[in-house]
């Protein structure tokens, strides 16, 4: 049985939309039985294909977002936890000092450099300017939100400016767009989308698929959050269990009081939550064999 603190664990471990709760999943098929067929033509972030296997059914799903399918199939594959944690602490030496370098900052209280939680720009006037920063010191024990010196501004809009050096995707946006944004790279600032393509780039050098795809869950869930589409009334990286909440509406738009968040944070809280997510799935689907078509 799912109880609700593990299904908060599988339906929380990725943003995609319209997820469906496992638990709930669980009593409307709770007259499946062992060796059922469920069919599931949309499945989504893959939570009824959990809830289903859990029963012992069998599940023939389908979407016509390769993304739902990557998802479902990574949601639902069991993975050896130590090698998952071997490929972070593999990506943590590859990145996470180049990272949080991009987001130094001296405590105001102690003096010493340390890395913020998030910065809260506002994007009302044309030029956007941080208003204020969110700092946990472990030097000092500094802990809130604190206003910026007129020279920190500059460096933090300068630094916030940066331009990648790896790959990101330069498409356009197509859909409901509500922002002056043309292109999916501008709804980041430039130090968020310099800090994912690092990311990226040393989750694509880990040589285990499963890990890899398991850290790419990890990536795409954590976009929002690092977008300019995060609203700053909302705190995220508070949240108890490392993951948030998602999209306010649908379609692509930029908040006029926005976070810039920590991207190795965020990268940490999330994949905190993927390992419980995981931890869970290990326990309750211990044999899973996936075709690619009926017929196999
Ligand atoms: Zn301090």
């Amino acid at each position: 049985m799912i109880n609700s603190i593990d299904f908060n664990s599988i339906y929380r471990s990725h943003l995609y939309w319209d997820r469906k709760d496992t638990f709930g999943l669980g009593k409307i098929f709770k007259d499946l039985k062992a060796g059922d067929i469920l069919l599931d033509p949309f499945c989504g972030g893959g939570t009824p294909i959990v809830a289903a296997l859990q029963r012992g059914a069998r599940v023939i799903a389908s979407d016509i977002n390769p993304m739902a399918l990557f998802l479902s199939r990574v949601l639902i594959s069991p993975v050896a936890l130590f090698a998952l944690k071997e490929a972070f602490k593999k990506v943590e030496n590859y990145t996470a000092r180049s990272i949080l370098e991009n987001y130094s900052i001296l405590c105001p209280k102690c003096g010493k450099k340390i890395y913020f939680n998030y910065l809260k720009w506002n994007n009302d006037a044309l030029k956007r300017v941080p208003e204020s920063v969110y700092l946990s010191c472990h030097h000092c024990g500094l802990n809130k939100q604190v206003s910026l010196s007129k020279e920190e501004i500059t460096r933090q809009i300068h630094l916030s400016n940066i331009e990648p050096k790896h790959w990101f995707p330069t498409d356009p946006i197509c859909g409901r767009n509500r922002t002056a944004a043309k292109y999916f790279c501008e709804l980041f600032t430039g130090r968020n989308l310099t800090s994912l393509s690092i990311l990226h780039n040393s989750i694509e050098k880990i040589s285990s698929v499963r890990c890899r795809d398991i850290l790419h869950y990890v990536f795409t869930g954590m976009l929002f959050d690092c977008s300019l589409m995060q609203n700053s009334l909302t705190n995220p990286l508070s949240s108890s269990s490392g993951l948030s909440g998602g999209w306010l509406s649908p379609g692509f738009y930029i908040h006029q009081a926005s976070q810039e968040k920590n991207i190795w944070k965020v990268f940490v809280n999330r994949f905190k939550g993927v390992l419980r997510c995981k931890i869970k799935i290990n326990s309750i689907i211990d044999c899973l064999r996936i075709s690619g078509s009926i017929e196999d």
